[in-house]
């Protein structure tokens, strides 16, 4: 059962935003209502393999078991590489066309079957139903725009420096792709990285979280239903060290595509270097958010308040500084206060959820400990800041002030319902305080002066800068970061060159 911190009723959701992006691919399909059966193995080499050693998966908002997975050995990796490199050859030299085809049947077993995987997708990440479908037809849309692009992998004719040469460029498939994805979107992050690398003509080795596999190898299913070709995507479990390992020093795998915390991402690269692989690291971000004096008031409290509290604040992109222009920082405050009281907290299957439960008690505690720490040092708390009367791993919507970015909460992610506010003047001082800290995935900005836009976004160190609104990804866009939150870039029609080589062909082609 759904509860409130407040008596308030109506609330526009959080999910808006994703929902009236994909408003039109929804409508075309009619769900299904069974839920999606879960799938307790590894799959390798087109079969549903089993092993010894299993682990469990937990449902973050009740503790339940939801079901066990296996826990592969290091010589089922390597068997799931093996897979991987016989299927290569066969699937780089099919057409594009033919691999657009497996992607576009891909596309629409998904959304056949989009209630069921939502409910998935709910039950083992603890996700907002609401959300949840937010986030199939976000993963979706992924899927669709690499199914476009496999038909556009064009190279180039360059002019020749020699009379009798040509001089070409050709786009080759990397070859096979070791892919390790994080909890916090359990379909999204597998098909932003499966479809661009299908397209290409790569084959796939993916490991999901182990919190969250069940969406994974969902999307297995309907991959192998859709006619992808046994060996093309595999989808390994287990114990997340061993199989990082195995991947990144087989030297048949060619590239690894990680998102996931900074930490483990420089594990990975570290153990990549002895085989030279290509990486592409999505890593974790310390989003400011900063609203100038002239910023829309309203505008400003809403985006603040989807951009923080989406997926309860646990994706990379959620702001983790809050930025405040001083003379607007008590009306701010008042209303984004007013905002966060009505945020319904409670069960994620029930519709009008917009905040379940936090991944696991490791979670609860650090934002615990965070909220602690900050109180210690001097922020002020106004609403929430301890675990919720719903137990287990709920934790109240929080807003802080008078933070201040030495305090821990502000150098660390966060990754939970906490809005940290900070009071700023000046604006080359905001520049440098939201510049320093080692992190440049997102950041946020509120203004209406086009000059303080240009200037701002020019200088932020960040991949990605959202004025006047609180979602800063989408299909179309490159998505990835700076600094030690990696590189690379996922979707756009730049994200499909992660996963090809480029190729260089002179050819004489007269008198001998
Ligand atoms: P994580 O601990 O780094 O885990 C991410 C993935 O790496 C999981 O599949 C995990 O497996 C695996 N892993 C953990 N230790 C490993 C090791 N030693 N070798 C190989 N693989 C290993 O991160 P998380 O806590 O799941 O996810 C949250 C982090 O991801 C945050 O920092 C967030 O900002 C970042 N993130 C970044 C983006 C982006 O696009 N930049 C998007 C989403 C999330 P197990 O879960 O099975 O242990």
């Amino acid at each position: 059962m759904a509860c409130s911190g407040s008596s308030q009723k109506r609330i526009p959701p959080l999910y808006l935003f994703f929902e009236l992006q994909f408003t039109l691919l929804q409508s075309e399909y009619l769900f299904m209502a069974q839920p999606f059966k879960r799938i307790e193995h590894a799959f390798i080499n087109g079969q549903w393999i089993n092993s010894k050693n299993s682990l469990e998966v937990l449902n973050p908002a009740t503790g339940e078991c939801l079901g066990k997975i296996p826990d592969l050995s290091s010589l089922d990796i390597t068997q799931a590489i093996d897979a991987a490199e016989q299927a290569f050859h066969l699937w780089a030299s099919t057409t594009p066309l033919a691999r657009a085809n497996i992607l576009l049947r891909w596309e629409t077993l998904i959304l056949e079957n989009k209630e069921a995987l939502a409910q998935l997708l709910s039950m083992e990440g603890g996700k907002p139903i609401a959300e949840a479908r937010a986030e199939i037809d976000y993963g979706v849309s992924f899927i669709r725009w690499f199914a476009e692009e496999a038909r556009r992998i064009n190279g180039e004719v360059i002019p020749s420096e020699a009379p009798d040469k040509c001089a070409m460029v050709l786009k080759q498939p990397i070859g096979v792709v070791g892919a390790i994805t994080p909890w916090n979107f359990p379909h999204a992050m597998i098909t932003r990285k499966c479809a661009p690398a299908l397209a290409a003509g790569c084959t796939l080795v993916l490991k999901p979280s182990e919190l969250t596999p069940f969406s994974a190898l969902a999307l297995a299913q309907l991959a192998l239903e859709a006619g992808l070709p046994k060996g093309v995507l595999n989808i390994v479990t287990g114990t997340a060290e061993p199989i990082g390992k195995v991947l990144c020093e087989d030297t048949r795998v060619k590239k690894i595509s990680f998102t996931g915390s900074t930490q483990v991402g420089k594990w990975l690269m570290a153990q990549s270097a002895s085989t030279l692989k290509r990486l592409s690291l999505e890593l974790g971000g310390n989003a400011p958010l900063i609203i100038f004096e002239d910023a829309h008031l309203d505008n400003a409290v809403e985006e603040t308040l989807r951009a923080k509290f989406r997926n309860n604040g646990q994706t990379c992109v959620c702001p983790n500084r809050i930025f405040v222009h001083q003379s607007i920082l008590p009306i701010f405050t008042e209303k984004l206060l007013t905002r966060i009281k009505t945020l319904l907290v409670g069960n994620p299957l029930e519709e009008n959820t917009q905040l379940g439960p936090l991944i696991n008690e490791k979670a609860v505690e650090k934002v615990e400990r965070l909220v602690q720490d900050a109180i210690a040092q001097g922020a002020h708390c106004l609403a929430g800041g301890k675990r919720h009367a719903l137990n287990g791993n709920y934790f109240e919507p929080t807003l802080l002030t008078h933070a201040h970015p030495s305090m821990r909460i502000c150098q660390e992610e966060i990754f939970g319902p906490v809005a940290t506010l900070i009071s700023f003047t000046a604006d080359e001082k905001v520049l440098t305080s939201a510049n320093s800290t080692p992190a440049g995935l997102a950041a946020y900005l509120f203004t209406e002066n086009p000059a303080r836009i240009w200037h701002m976004t020019e200088n932020l160190e960040y991949g990605m800068v959202a004025t006047n609104t609180g979602m800063v990804s989408s299909v179309a866009m490159p998505f990835g970061g700076v600094k030690f939150s990696g590189f690379g870039r996922e979707g756009s029609s730049h994200g499909i060159e992660e996963y090809l080589y480029l190729k260089s062909f002179s050819w004489k082609i007269k008198s001998y």
